[in-house]
């Protein structure tokens, strides 16, 4: 009961319950056929039906985000002090404070806006796909362009991306927890099952968001987006992460202690200021109050979350897409990274080179997927006609394959597996046609690679009768061979000859691949456990060249120079991974364990051997899993490289889990920490570079706002303990942490990497927020603004200038000091003192513009002279105040230099 196209769905409804319907009745119902639907009728079907989403969970409202910036400690201590300077008739000041609430307020909802809509954006980078036959082909689609009728493939590691009616399946598994909550995959099949069965025994069916765990699977859409069971129980797409890592969760918990801590000292200064120092009721109060705005470091937390979004932004234009956010903290820590090699390290574009077959070697001409080259002996001139046992090897190699040659322009391209690609490619190039090859003998069965058991075999039927072709990793496949194809017919095999030549090809980093043939086992139907058995006759070895990245050898090196070292995990073949690593420069002469060594090693051993070791060859994921953790035990941060579905746990479990967006299944993209966009290893480096910055930064947003608030809290400390006159009143207090706090401490996120940022070792993970050298640094620069503002203050009087005169020059003294001292922390680990440090990046010179403008405002504007008891100043007071500055400037680089001549005293008398 085909459907006319473009009829409502909605109108047909099933005549019972999807599982319990045969398939082909299913797929009848919903108007699909083997081709799947075509192109057309999809599209109706799109526009009736939605795209294939989960409802979006409703974000937070602007106006709950913006009452959300008023939630916080510090903002009620304003508004009581506000709420008490009106009682006290003080407008003046309780304007200003209420000016203070404001602007932060309205900064905070900007930037926090800002970051989340990036991390959101983020996001959406990462889409997931699925496959499906349109018009009798494959295609990769995004998932939200799924409709009902859609014959959608599963293949190990995709997360079923609709509701499916399976119509064929093979050891199709699927693990189920997104619904059902239990986590061993279960057994899919084809077959229906009682109508009564629950959502957890409907084994005819895979659910949307399950996730593929072995085989595969074929199935027609029955119910997308919110129809789905997944959609049903009601789950929404989570779209808001927290923007809270570990970092800014420590940050936010020490704000809060400082919070408690100032209010106390406030309310102890309080005391001393009415009782002991006869200030007024009202002016006490305002002085405390202004002590509390000075030292509460409230607007850190926000700063810092800026840094990260900043971060992530930027490694997301370098490839680098972060899903998790405390990685871009922990991408900075690094100190091992472990990568797989095709693909990452190389460029996955294969050119099948040689042949070599009991006949003698051939090898072709030519880069790239183009079927045009020659393909001739290595010695000797060619004979008139491609002797037989090439042409059934090449033969096998084009029949064994699942990829199509295509052309786009000039160029020719791979649909499918790169290698196979090459395979084509070279029979090709010797005069076979590989279409017409592959219609003269149609597949009938066919066991798919799997990194496993490393071979994939088909049954084709020809002209000849049935056959099974066979290609695989050499070793393997010499198990199953107990035969060879000579020019004479088949002999027995000379396996040592074979594994003698296989080594040959991949010690100048060819990859080899073995080529194989056997009659079809009893019973016609290609099942594993027979072709296990052996009994296959060897036709040839084709050696294929992947070249490294040029990119990766220069990534390699800023690993080394960086203090990270780099360790391949390969699939492939010990002796090829050897080369391609040398090729690298990952070592000179690489050590190379395979994963059959790893078998025999207790953990100790293993804790030895991954030490030492460069290259993990014919691994498993589960040895992956293994040298992760014996990584992690040494103490190192390891970033993790993966792509199968096999590869999850091994991710999950490194401190950076990287998956790639190209060649990776959904499975490994979810347990992943960052997906890269290029499945490229420099794109990794790039991420730990901008870790590093991101990682510095933070600690500069720290290392500027600690000094500067606690500074300018001590001034007014100091002046009421020892009974000065306030050197600033609280109002003008204010005012420098509403302007610098925003405009100056803000640029310090948007910070460039620092020169020899790679150049030197990863940071230790246990490193705390606040090590002993920013302790140190926050004493020293907290007295050099005590100083710094009693001294122009004394100064002042001592030249016989008015007091608000004196404390305009003190205001503007504290800034000006900040901004200098701005220039100095850009620089954690050298001077500041370069052409560089001193031009600054567009963000600090927009900010230092911003407060220029908004001292002069204060101190030249009649109206803020009236507002903020401020007075205008002479040229000759100006240029005192940037001596001020200067001076300490020129004092903070000086202890960074004593500090670094007594680091690298102690290191040279250590060494
Ligand atoms: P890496 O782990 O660095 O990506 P790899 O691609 O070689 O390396 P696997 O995909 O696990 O790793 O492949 C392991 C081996 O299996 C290969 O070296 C090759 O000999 C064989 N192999 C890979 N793909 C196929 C395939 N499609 N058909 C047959 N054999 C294959």
């Amino acid at each position: 009961m085909a459907r006319p196209p473009g009829t409502r769905l909605a109108e047909i409804r099933p005549p019972g319950p999807w599982h319990a319907l045969p398939h082909e009745q299913v797929a009848a119902h919903l108007g699909s056929g083997p081709d799947g639907l075509s192109d057309a009728e999809a599209a109706v079907r799109l526009a009736h039906h939605g795209a294939n989403r989960l409802p979006e969970g409703r974000p937070r409202p602007a106006w709950l985000r913006l009452l959300a910036q008023f939630h916080n400690l510090l903002i009620y201590v304003l508004l009581g002090a506000a709420a008490i300077a009106l009682a006290l008739h003080e407008f003046v000041d309780a304007a200003v404070i209420l000016a203070v609430v404001l602007v932060n307020a309205a900064i905070g909802f900007v930037q926090e806006g800002r970051a989340e809509r990036s991390l959101n954006a983020l996001r959406e980078m990462v889409t997931p796909q699925a496959s499906v036959r349109r018009d009798g082909r494959r295609l990769t689609l995004p998932a939200s362009d799924l409709v009902p009728g859609d014959l959608v493939l599963l293949d190990p590691g995709d997360r079923v991306p609709a509701d499916l009616r399976l119509t064929r399946s093979r050891g199709l598994r699927i693990q189920e927890a997104a619904l059902t909550g239990e986590s061993a995959a279960v057994e899919k099949g084809a077959a229906p099952v009682a109508a009564e069965a629950l959502l957890g025994d409907r084994s005819a069916m895979a659910h949307s968001g399950t996730l593929v765990a072995a085989g595969q699977g074929q199935g027609v859409v029955v119910a997308t987006g919110a129809a789905t069971e997944l959609g049903r129980v009601g789950t929404m797409l989570h779209r808001v992460e927290s923007l809270k890592t570990p970092l800014i969760r420590q940050m936010d918990g020490l704000a809060r202690q400082l919070t408690l801590f100032v209010l106390l000292l406030a309310a102890a200064t309080f005391a001393i200021a009415f009782l002991l120092r006869g200030y007024g009721l009202a002016e006490a109060f305002m002085a405390v109050v202004g002590l509390a705005v000075a030292a509460i470091p409230e607007g850190l937390p926000a700063v810092m979350t800026i840094a990260l979004a900043i971060g992530v932004q930027r490694m997301a234009a370098r490839h680098a897409i972060i899903r998790r956010l405390p990685a871009v903290e922990t991408l900075g820590a690094v100190g091992v990274i472990c990568t797989d090699k095709t693909g990452t390290l190389t460029r996955n574009e294969m050119t099948a080179r040689s042949l070599v077959t009991a006949a003698g070697e051939w090898v072709a001409d030519g880069a790239g997927y183009a079927p045009e080259g020659a393909f001739r002996p290595v010695s000797g001139d060619p004979p008139a006609a491609l002797p037989p046992v090439f042409r059934r090897a090449l033969q096998a190699g084009l029949l064994c394959n699942d990829a199509r040659l295509g052309r786009r322009g000039e160029d020719w391209l791979v649909d499918g597996d790169p290698m196979e690609g090459a395979l084509l490619a070279m029979a090709a190039k010797a005069g076979l046609d590989p279409a017409a090859e592959r219609l003269a003998a149609p597949r009938r069965d066919e066991i798919p690679f799997d990194a496993q058991h490393r071979f994939m075999a088909v049954l084709h039927h020809g002209g000849s009768g049935p056959s099974v072709f066979l290609k695989g990793a050499p070793e393997r496949l010499l198990e199953l061979c107990d035969r060879e194809r000579g020019p004479e017919g088949d002999r027995p095999l000379d396996a040592a000859f074979w594994h003698g030549e296989a080594e040959r090809l991949a010690a100048s980093g060819q990859r080899v691949l073995a080529l194989a043939e056997r009659a079809p086992p009893a019973g016609g139907a290609l099942d594993f456990a027979a072709v296990d058995r052996g009994g296959a006759v060897l036709l040839g070895l084709v050696g294929l060249i992947d070249p490294p990245r040029p990119e990766a050898v220069a990534a390699v090196a800023d690993c080394h120079a960086a203090g990270i070292r780099v360790v391949m995990i390969t699939g492939d073949h010990a002796v090829t991974a050897a080369a391609i690593a040398a090729q690298l420069g990952l070592a000179p002469a690489p050590l190379v364990l395979t994963g059959r060594d790893l078998a025999g090693m207790d953990d100790a051993a293993l804790a030895t051997a991954v030490r030492e070791t460069d290259v993990f060859a014919r691994t498993t994921p589960e040895d992956k899993l293994r040298l992760v953790a014996a990584l992690q035990a040494q103490g190192r941060t390891v970033a993790m490289t993966g792509d199968g579905v096999n590869d999850a746990p091994a991710l999950k479990r490194a401190d950076v889990g990287v998956a790639m967006g190209l060649r990776g299944t959904e499975a490994a993209k979810e347990a992943a920490e960052m997906v890269l966009a290029d499945d490229n290893f420099a794109s990794i480096v790039a991420a730990v570079r901008e870790g590093r910055t991101v990682y510095d930064n933070l600690r500069k947003v720290i290392g500027w706002t600690l000094p500067t608030s606690s500074g300018e809290a001590l001034t007014i400390l100091v002046a009421i303990g020892f009974g000065f006159a306030l050197p600033v009143t609280p109002v003008q207090i204010l005012w420098v942490n509403m302007i610098t706090a925003v405009a100056l401490g803000l640029t310090l996120a948007f910070e460039p990497t620092e020169p020899g940022t790679m150049a030197r070792p990863p940071r230790a993970r246990s490193e705390p927020l606040l090590p002993p050298l920013l302790l140190w640094q926050i004493a020293y620069v907290s007295l050099l603004f005590v100083a710094g503002a009693f001294g122009i203050f004394f100064w002042a009087e001592g030249r016989g200038l008015d007091i608000d005169t004196a404390r305009t020059m003190v205001v503007n003294a504290l800034v000006v000091m900040e901004v200098f001292y701005l220039f100095s922390i850009r620089y954690v680990h050298g001077t500041a003192l370069t052409l560089r440090g001193v031009v600054g990046t567009p963000a600090v010179l927009l900010g230092l513009a911003a407060v220029v403008a908004a001292q002069f405002a204060m101190t030249y504007l009649p109206a803020m002279n009236l507002l903020l008891g401020t007075r205008p100043l002479s040229l000759a007071d100006g240029a005192a105040i940037i001596v001020v500055g200067v001076a300490v400037l020129g004092l903070c680089e000086a202890e960074k230099a004593v500090r670094r001549g007594l680091l690298s005293g102690a290191r040279g008398r250590a060494g």
